[in-house]
């Protein structure tokens, strides 16, 4: 009873967001629910409960479970999942205790304070109401900040060392791209805050009206815009969208939200929704990139140094029986369409790429076989990729290139891998920065050595759906680009809005720069010039 209160509260909360936040937004009740669901958290409270342990007491202790199981990864993103579960299990266990909840009347207009802000915090709150929010635990990748931009509400997450009463019924201006507090400020403060606040929906207006344009810049350079999709991937808002395709499904994230390893049946069925939601369009699906900072809950592995150990290809090459049942559930997805590409996560050598090649080649004549296809005209071999993101594959380009069709830079590991810094790790968190000049002259050598030897190549990585990123890798010749659903409208907008020649200047003074800092300054100088700058800072 517990469970099925808290599926229809979720519900009604979903219901009250709908129109104030896009769907795929509003798709993460649908991940909470999954949460709910039987081969989840369900089952397990169940079994616990079966074996005499009281509801509550089984609750507490798979949650805690789950808890630790997610903030055990090393991956940020899948780390902040711990707060979605524990917000979870504090509803259903509410329920169980059956405690009624005493609301304080809330202010017409009022900043959302709290230890720790959670996504459906936000959806219980009146949207109208809330002017910002401050979160003292969390980060820029929790559910609560994704909600929190795609509502337009300036949020700083991650404040330490403040207590919570220190900002009660105080006067509070929240700048959420700089993540300034201002307590108690002036009025000629505040004027200037009201206004910048105006600019912004003045410029969100703009970039909404210009959604169904080609991405192309003012000379006419026409740039494709793909999707990174992972956890919410079949919301009818992703339908809308004005994209050439999807650029990366990071296959490994279904995976992670279970308790076992799914079985060809229901991997077929995954990627079915997903082919299916884009059919006229290429979508490349990311073959497991488990292992390092994602392992998976079921399959523990310990290790020194995970980034340098057994980590996507390297581990699916070691367990082909994995590696070949997730190539045969995609062509079997993939049966009477032509949408499939398929990425290799990881790729270090080409003997790699030769492995993989030679499995992917056995499951797709074994699946045509069992399933009765007719060989390229029912069922097509799908184009290969390989990711690069370890730095000695920019070497092994040349020598790749006859093996594959295409490339896809992952700039995220790039960045970790070439600078020697752990992306997770907080102590050296400034460290990393893709911003580096160095790393921004190996992307560049990456684009010039594709053109060299004519192979197309893609971003997916966060650089590409970064505002001054999206320019600089334009500049330097990348034609496609692939993000999350929130920047494509932006980046769009800004592509159409600059000339390639101020993206030439703009990359051979980044090429130049001694320290990202230099690079940041440059660039939001440059934006600041071209009318851009309210996409780097606060109004328009
Ligand atoms: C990357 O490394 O840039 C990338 C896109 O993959 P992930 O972030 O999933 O490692
Ligand atoms: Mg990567």
């Amino acid at each position: 009873q517990a469970v099925a209160r808290t599926r229809a509260d979720l519900k009604e909360l979903s219901r009250r967001m709908a129109g104030q936040v896009p769907d795929d937004t509003l798709a993460i009740f649908d991940v909470y629910q999954g949460m709910l669901d039987a081969a989840s958290m369900g089952d397990a409270v169940e079994n616990m409960i079966k074996e005499g342990w009281r509801a509550q007491t089984a609750l507490k202790y798979v949650v805690e479970q789950f808890v630790a199981q997610f903030e055990a990864l090393e991956d940020s993103y899948l780390q902040e999942r711990a707060t979605d579960v524990r917000d979870i299990g504090q509803r259903v266990l509410l329920h169980l205790q059956n405690r009624q909840r005493k609301r304080k009347p809330l202010p017409d207009n009022f900043i959302l304070i709290a230890d720790e802000v959670t996504a459906s915090m936000l959806a219980e709150l009146p949207r109208d109401q809330i002017a910002g929010i401050i979160s003292l635990n969390g980060s820029s990748n929790s559910h609560a900040a994704i909600m929190a931009r795609s509502m337009n509400i300036p949020a700083v997450l991650g404040v330490d060392d403040i207590e919570l009463h220190f900002f009660s019924d105080r006067l509070l201006a929240v700048d959420g791209y700089t993540g300034e507090i201002y307590v108690d400020p002036p009025a000629q403060v505040l004027t200037q805050f009201h206004q910048l606040a105006e600019e912004e929906q003045e410029l969100r207006d703009i970039v909404t009206e210009h959604s169904h344009l080609p991405a192309e810049t003012q000379d006419g350079q026409r740039i494709s815009l793909h999707l990174n999709l992972g956890l919410d991937v079949t919301h009818d808002y992703l339908k809308t969208l004005n994209i050439d395709g999807v650029g990366l499904y990071r296959s490994e994230i279904p995976f992670m939200m279970r308790d076992q390893l799914p079985t060809e049946d229901e991997q077929t069925e995954m990627y079915q929704e997903v082919l299916d939601q884009f059919p006229d369009q290429p979508v490349v699906m990311r073959t497991l990139d488990v292992g390092g900072d994602k392992p998976l809950p079921y399959f523990p592995l310990k290790e020194d140094n995970p980034f340098l150990g057994w980590r996507g290809i390297r581990l699916t090459l070691d367990h082909p029986e994995i590696f070949l049942i997730q190539i045969r559930a995609m062509l079997r997805a993939s049966i009477g369409k032509s949408n499939l590409r398929i990425l290799l996560p990881m790729i270090t050598s080409t003997s790699e790429v030769d492995e993989a090649s030679r499995l992917i080649k056995q499951a797709y004549f074994e699946v045509a076989e069992e399933q009765g296809c007719e060989v390229g005209v029912n069922l097509f071999q799908p184009q290969l990729g390989v990711m690069i993101e370890v730095p000695a594959a920019i070497y092994q380009l040349p020598a790749m290139a006859s093996k594959v069709d295409f490339f896809s830079v992952g700039s995220n590991d790039l960045t970790q891998y070439l600078l020697a810094v752990d992306r997770n790790n907080r102590r050296v968190a400034s460290l990393y920065d893709a911003y580096h000049p160095a790393v921004l002259a190996s992307l560049d050598e990456i684009a010039r050595r594709c053109e060299e030897i004519g192979k197309p190549v893609s971003v997916c990585g966060e650089l590409a759906g970064d505002p001054g990123g999206a320019l600089l890798l334009v500049a330097m010749g990348y034609r496609q680009l692939s993000m999350n659903s929130y920047n494509v409208d932006r980046v769009r907008w800004i592509l159409r809005n600059v000339r390639s020649s101020t993206l030439n200047v703009m990359l051979a003074k980044a090429l130049q720069a001694r320290n990202p800092d230099q690079i940041r300054k440059m660039i939001a100088e440059k934006m600041e010039s071209i009318g851009l700058g309210g996409f780097v800072r606060a109004g328009k």
